[in-house]
């Protein structure tokens, strides 16, 4: 196996070196003032990310997962009634989740290649008068589709039924790739991990939680033990966590944030977007489309590219590993085998981006696809040479 090419799975994402060496590092005393200048710098790093002044940020071992479980189990109690939509592989487990908690998921079943349907949303928070629902779900980037949906939007829904519910909002893998709002939007807790757009291996889930979230915190009675962020808030007040730190990952994640910070975190947005401009001309080019129903929903940082019916997609996959070392990812659930995504977030440039389009290309040509080598990467090079 080699490890000389990039991978383009939307996650784990490639590492700098140098973010590999930060993660390397001797053992340190884990309850001391030498962890505390690790991890408060993260805190305040990953509150400027996410776009919040108040928010309390909380980092686990763990992984984006861990990151649902936390927003669930502290906020809310057995019973408790939750709306969510479901338009691909993510926003269903993050359903289920719910479900083996014990929580009443009302469910809006979704296209999967749609946006949420923050129109009915409010229709459904607009009926509830009683307030009953006290979660409203979202997943900013449903990376099994591609498919970005309108944050503010949904905000707006809730607005318009001056409802009181929470908002949960599952940015896993949009935070640092993508433009992520906590404040504006009126997000109550933001979910995300290490291995995305914060380029580190996995191992971290890392969540925002509002004034409005801390105070649920008190009265919801679900059990939480390790996700406990009250605990966790007691922890960091001593420089430490309730358990043992991974302190190597929260050293990575330090140097994460300062790269991100000193390209600049609309730049990041811009880098990713670029990126993802030329993945969809090449796949023009192809004469394929997107799982993504319309181009309001386009993902800056994944790309489920749908084959020609009879197909199966995974070969794609398949080939590209055992015949060119390089990694693509698999359709999930409902489009598996429908549809192959090159996965354009985190560490990437734009010619790393065109080795992998020609890889793809070659593997198309070699199974059959009726594309023309060179297509997609000359859209692409073309976009790239005058894209900003
Ligand atoms: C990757 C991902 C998750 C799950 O994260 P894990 O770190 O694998 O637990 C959840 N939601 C979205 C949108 C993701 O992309």
């Amino acid at each position: 196996m080699s490890f000389q090419n990039p991978v383009f799975i939307p996650g784990p994402t490639n590492m700098p070196e140098a973010i590999r060496q930060a993660c390397y590092m001797p053992t340190i005393d884990h309850r001391s003032p030498m962890f505390g200048k690790i991890l408060h710098p993260v805190l305040d790093g990953v509150r400027r990310v996410l776009k919040s002044e108040t928010a309390k940020v909380f980092i686990f071992p763990s992984t984006g997962t861990g990151g649902w479980e936390t927003a669930l189990s502290n906020c809310l109690s057995a019973g408790d009634k939750v709306l969510a939509a479901r338009n691909g592989m993510f926003s269903h487990r993050w359903i289920d989740m719910c479900q083996r908690h014990g929580l009443d998921v009302q469910v809006v079943e979704t296209p999967w290649g749609d946006g949420l349907p923050a129109s009915e949303y409010e229709a459904i928070l607009k009926a509830d008068t009683n307030h009953e629902i006290k979660v409203v779900l979202a997943t900013h980037n449903e990376t099994a589709t591609g498919v970005k949906s309108d944050i503010a939007a949904v905000r707006a829904a809730l607005d318009a039924a001056n409802h009181p519910a929470l908002f949960f909002v599952d940015g896993v893998s949009s935070i640092g790739s993508m433009d992520f709002r906590m404040d504006e939007w009126g997000v109550d807790v933001a979910v995300t991990g290490s291995q995305k757009g914060f380029m580190l291996p996995a191992g971290l889930a890392i969540v925002g939680f509002s004034e409005k979230a801390m105070k649920a915190t008190e009265t919801a009675t679900l059990p939480r033990t390790f996700f406990d962020v009250q605990d966790m808030q007691k922890g960091y007040d001593a420089n430490a966590f309730p358990y043992t730190p991974p302190v190597g990952l929260l050293r990575g994640l330090k140097l994460s944030l300062e790269m991100i910070e000193e390209e600049g975190l609309e730049n990041v947005f811009l880098r990713h977007k670029r990126i993802a401009t030329g993945v969809r001309h090449a796949v023009k080019a192809w004469g394929l489309e997107l799982c993504a129903s319309s181009p309001d929903v386009y993902s800056d940082s994944v790309s489920a590219i749908k084959t020609p019916e009879g197909f199966n997609a995974t070969e794609i996959v398949t080939r590209a590993a055992d015949q060119y070392g390089m990694a693509f990812g698999v359709g999930l659930g409902k489009v598996a085998g429908r549809v192959f995504r090159i996965g354009h977030l985190g560490m990437l440039t734009d010619a790393m981006m065109l080795s992998g389009l020609g890889v793809a290309e070659m593997v198309m040509v070699d199974l059959g696809l009726d594309v023309k080598l060179g297509s997609g990467v000359a859209a692409a090079q073309e976009f790239y040479r005058h894209g900003v």
